[in-house]
């Protein structure tokens, strides 16, 4: 469609000043294409000293991704050089300082600004963004590259002040704290114990691990790339391309994994079976450690030295609820006493509250968790009715559990940018998504939602308390991609 602005003499194209939140990979990725459509009108505001996001932040032991490599990086900005085929966080930080470096980004970052409020003023078209430092911002779009994983969740747990020992959240790793010959409680199982677990088993005394639910476990085709297969890649870059298409079709097509009851969920199950069986002697550890809900209802795990590492004789899985924490032990339901040294919460993080702790006001004085109050949603993920010029990365059901992120990202991004050039029109001030296109959207996609393993009866951090999924995705990725190629204007409001 084309814009139905009345005729006027023709003026120049406006500068659009943009602010982006945040330096992860949503963030950065924003900042560069914006720097490859030649526009440097924008400024990102990061809360903390360094970029990166999660991948800053999640730096405990064993830290690394579970999307492979190729796939885990921009389209636009390939890596040729990947280790291995699953990349550890070291390498995937570094990737993410080459693309700072090579976009000469870090002079439009404010370091350590925390945005607290974002307020729209309608009467100049203008976002106010007021920071942690006092600084003020004025932008005419923001783009919120926050994520959904930023914030760590901690239980709340009787008499867990009075511990006495060590304590850290896994996303918050203490590399000071020694954890040699210590007795180590872990609560938690997820994708991050996962990976911390079977790095520090054997320098420990005992390991036990709280598990409230199991979960289910795959193996992971990890291996280093080869010499000849990286001095391949290098020469041959389109090699890199076809490798990364075969990467993305095989995971698109695990999509059908997450279909209730489909042939391809039980495979997944088969092969999480396969895996217990194959490392757990243990009958009733077995049984301990199978899930009892459809696979791919909480995150699928994927790795090759978990079980190995929960069967070390130094390790304990305990499945008896936590009652409270004491000055030097964790006590279970069943009256259990398990000392501790140091506990470390590997609790996942505020996944459901997105956006928070930032206030963000739109049209009207409305505030985004009035919005929100039946659980996030957004128009494709990016925008919410009410909120003009305000988009989001990464934003409500964008999660994936198939997938790689940046694909969806790369979406986001694009779409964004048309976003930007509408807006350079010297006569449009603001873009307000159509409620009713939102709700068409969200109709559509929560029905997609009602035949995937993530409605299924579980709990899950793609779910909020009300269990409405939130979070997740609820299709192929194409058929994300296909939405978001281009920014339908039939579905905004503008304001000139
Ligand atoms: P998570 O998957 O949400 O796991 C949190 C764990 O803590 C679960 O086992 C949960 O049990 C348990 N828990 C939460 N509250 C508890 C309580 N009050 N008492 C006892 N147990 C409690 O968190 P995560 O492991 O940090 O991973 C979060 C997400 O980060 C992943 O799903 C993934 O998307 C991402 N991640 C990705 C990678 C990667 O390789 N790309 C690596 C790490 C993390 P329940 O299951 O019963 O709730």
């Amino acid at each position: 469609m084309t814009l139905a602005i009345s005729r006027g003499p023709i003026v120049e194209p406006r500068t659009v000043q943009i602010a982006i939140l945040g330096t992860g990979m949503g963030g950065l990725g924003m900042a560069a294409k914006l720097r490859r459509a030649g526009i440097d009108s924008f400024v990102i505001l990061e809360k903390a000293s360094d970029i990166g996001g999660t991948w800053r932040d999640n730096h405990y032991p064993g830290s690394g991704c579970d999307v492979p490599s190729h796939l885990y990086s921009f389209s636009f900005e390939p890596k040729l050089d990947w280790s291995r085929k699953f990349a550890k966080q070291p390498e995937i930080h570094d990737y993410q300082q080459q693309l700072t470096r090579k976009y000469g980004l870090r002079p439009f970052i404010h370091f350590n600004t925390e945005v607290t409020e974002c307020r729209f003023d309608e009467a100049t078209g203008l976002w106010n963004i007021t920071t942690s430092t006092g600084e003020k911002f004025t932008a005419n779009l923001v783009v919120s590259a926050l994520g959904q994983l930023n914030r760590p969740a901690f239980p709340k747990i009787e008499g867990m002040e009075n511990f006495k020992g060590a304590s850290f959240h896994s996303a918050r790793w203490n590399h000071d704290y020694d954890l040699t010959g210590k007795n180590v409680c872990v609560i938690g199982n997820g994708a991050s114990a996962i990976q911390f677990v079977p790095e520090i088993v054997d320098k420990v005394k005992k390991l036990t691990i709280f598990q409230r639910s199991a979960n289910w476990v795959v193996p992971k085709a990890d291996r280093p790339y080869t010499d000849t297969e990286k001095r391949m890649f290098k020469r041959f870059p389109f090699l890199v391309k076809l490798h990364r298409w075969m990467i993305y079709l095989g995971l698109e097509r695990n999509f059908l994994a997450f279909k209730q009851g489909s042939f391809f969920s039980k495979l997944f199950e088969k092969a999480g079976r396969k895996e217990l069986e194959k490392y757990v002697a243990d009958p009733k550890l077995r049984e301990t450690l199978t899930p009892d809900y459809p696979a791919g209802c909480k995150r699928v795990l994927i790795s090759n030295d978990w079980y190995p590492a929960i069967t070390r004789p130094n390790c304990e899985t305990v499945t008896s609820p936590i009652a409270r924490i004491t000055e030097d032990a964790v006590v279970t339901r069943d009256g259990v006493s398990h000392p501790a040294d140091a506990i470390i919460f590997s609790t996942g993080f505020e996944s459901t509250h997105f956006l928070a702790p930032m206030k963000v006001t739109g049209l009207n004085g409305r505030d985004i968790n009035d919005a929100w109050r039946d659980g996030a949603e957004a128009h494709r993920g990016v925008a919410v009715s009410g909120f003009p010029n305000f988009f989001m990365l990464y934003g409500p059901n964008t999660n994936l559990g198939h997938n790689s992120i940046i694909f969806m990202l790369e979406c986001q991004i694009d779409y964004i940018l048309q976003a930007v050039e509408t807006l350079k029109n010297p006569k449009l001030r603001w873009l307000d998504v159509r409620a009713i296109a939102e709700k068409e959207f969200n109709k559509e996609l929560q029905k997609d939602m009602q035949s995937t393993v993530w409605a299924a009866g579980c709990s899950s951090w793609y779910k909020n308390e009300a269990g409405k999924v939130t979070n997740n995705w609820s299709s192929y990725t194409a058929k994300y991609w296909w939405q978001m190629r281009y920014l339908d204007l039939d579905e905004y409001s503008f304001v000139g």
